[in-house]
């Protein structure tokens, strides 16, 4: 295991067709960091997330994780090798059970014993999702969907967990709960990549930061700096 660039992105361009989202994204997460990706509307944050997985393949440049080269690996061999995404607009199984849905988290688990074990932990927590264990997915509040769909991701056992806008469409004081425990995660080894629209939220928990736009980096820094300037402050937390 590498601690340091436990993943990195050189220099990606991603398209889709003859659209580039990406233009040379550099990037790299040292294992234990929480790092936030900020920006605005299309500017290539999902993108960005969805090459790491392999949901899109990088047209230029390398991606490696863990010592290997990721670059060109599908989504279902990311996961296996420990990549989690929470999607944007959480995409639970809304017919199914949340115990269910965290069931499908552990698709590659056999052992019933550790499944239950996981489920166990995601309970540490999300205490609401032990009580609505029947309940479907569907029919959860918008908070406790987004819980449903992190909890549904930690069931892999990822060691780097991305979440995709996981404040998105949320009243401010469950954003807060579901931040606290972005950060407890954090706090307790797991490696995190947040993309955020909430610039003011993500940067306050996270170490580094990198603000993308139009497909490009253009700033990075520690959370705090990146809080701190002027850019920053007027483009996305005004
Ligand atoms: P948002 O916060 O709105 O999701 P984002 O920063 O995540 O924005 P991306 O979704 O990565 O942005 O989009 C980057 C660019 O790629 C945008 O110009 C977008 O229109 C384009 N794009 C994204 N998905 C597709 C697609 N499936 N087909 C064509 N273009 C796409």
């Amino acid at each position: 295991t590498t601690a340091k660039n436990f993943l990195k992105i050189s220099k990606i361009d991603s398209y889709y067709g003859q659209i580039q989202a990406l233009n040379g994204i550099d990037l790299y997460i040292d294992k234990g960091e929480i790092v936030t990706l900020i920006g605005s509307n299309g500017a290539g944050k999902s993108t960005t997330l969805k090459s790491i997985s392999g949901q899109v393949r990088p047209k230029q440049g390398t991606i490696s994780f863990d010592g290997i080269d990721i670059t060109k690996k599908p989504a279902h061999q990311t996961a296996l090798l420990g990549i989690a995404q929470v999607p944007e607009g959480r995409r639970i199984f809304p017919r199914l059970t949340v115990r269910e849905n965290l069931q499908i988290g552990a698709f590659s688990e056999k052992n019933k014993t550790v499944v239950s074990e996981r489920m166990e932990r995601v309970f540490s927590y999300f205490p609401r999702l032990k009580e609505r264990l029947s309940q479907k997915g569907g029919t959860m509040s918008g908070g406790e969907q987004q819980m449903l769909a992190i909890g549904r991701a930690l069931m892999m056992k990822p060691k780097l967990l991305m979440l995709d806008e996981p404040s998105m469409g949320l009243a401010p004081i469950i954003v807060e709960q579901i931040f606290d425990i972005i950060k407890e995660m954090n706090k307790e080894g797991m490696t995190i990549l947040l993309v955020e629209q909430n610039a003011y939220q993500a940067l306050q928990i996270a170490d580094r930061g990198y603000v993308i736009q139009t497909g490009q980096i253009v700033l990075d820094g520690k959370g705090e700096e990146l809080m701190k300037n002027e850019q920053v402050r007027e483009a996305y937390l005004a």
